[in-house]
């Protein structure tokens, strides 16, 4: 049975008192939810407290990035042992903020995703086409690029360490979501691809959330379609009500 996940992505959002009022209220809301995991990424500088705040419950802490290397002159830079030093052994890669902003390429994700890997971690993996691709029909092709480039040159053993996160760039903070069938559709793409590159077992296995303007109001609907396993938020995972209300549409 592939594992059903929620995750909420806080970005660059929660100062540290801010941070501590949220993970209060998810305390009392989605602790001990069963048959699905919940994770929360705060923002670097809230991670150890955040930590500490949810050691005792079953919400998982992730990063929302990490450097590729080791460690070293990287100023600004944060490594995957510094993470686990804390306790973080989740990290989001990919994010399509990430590479529109901060020119993070399929081969510099690639890089970070065995760095990751390699540190025993667990790895959300992002990616998604943009509207144009979408509009001239090459999305498919878009995104089995994406996959191939970064993920396609693991081992099989490593995928028990990734969970993918489809996010169509042109839904994410829009407003605009895919549709459940639009979402199915490129989900079910995604795990064939898997297949075909490497086997039906781990294409079975990995969990596919939908990332893109996911609220109360749609969850549910598109969490029910076959090949959709659950959802990484942005902005409504801001706000507690919202967020259990997306994790109980599971
Ligand atoms: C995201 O940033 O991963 C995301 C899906 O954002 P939103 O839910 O706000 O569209």
């Amino acid at each position: 049975m592939r594992k059903k996940i929620v995750a909420g992505n806080w970005k660059m959002n929660k100062n540290l008192a801010e941070t501590g009022n949220l993970l209060g209220e998810l305390k009392g809301r989605v602790d001990q939810i069963d048959n699905v995991e919940v994770i929360v990424a705060p923002t670097f500088t809230n991670l150890y407290y955040s930590f500490e705040q949810l050691r005792e419950t079953t919400i998982t802490v992730a990063a929302q990035n990490m450097h590729q290397a080791a460690n070293g002159a990287f100023t600004g830079e944060i490594s995957a042992d510094m993470l686990k030093s804390i306790g973080v052994e989740t990290v989001i890669l990919g994010h399509s903020e990430r590479r529109a902003h901060f020119g993070e390429t399929d081969a510099i994700l690639k890089e970070k995703v065995v760095t990751a890997i390699q540190k025993e971690m667990t790895v959300i993996f992002c990616f998604g086409e943009e509207l144009n691709d979408r509009k001239s029909d090459k999305h498919f092709d878009l995104v089995a690029s994406q996959l191939k480039n970064a993920l396609f040159d693991l081992d099989k053993s490593a995928w028990s360490q990734i969970i993918l996160a489809y996010e169509p760039v042109w839904a994410i903070g829009t407003g605009e979501t895919a549709s459940p069938k639009q979402a199915q559709e490129m989900h079910a793409f995604i795990r064939k691809t898997i297949a075909k590159a490497f086997d039906q077992q781990i294409a079975d296995q990995v969990s596919i959330l939908y990332g893109g303007s996911v609220k109360p109001a749609n969850a549910k609907e598109i969490f029910a379609k076959q090949d959709v396993d659950g959802g990484l938020i942005g902005g409504a995972a801001l706000d507690a009500e919202s967020f259990e209300a997306i994790v109980r549409a599971i």
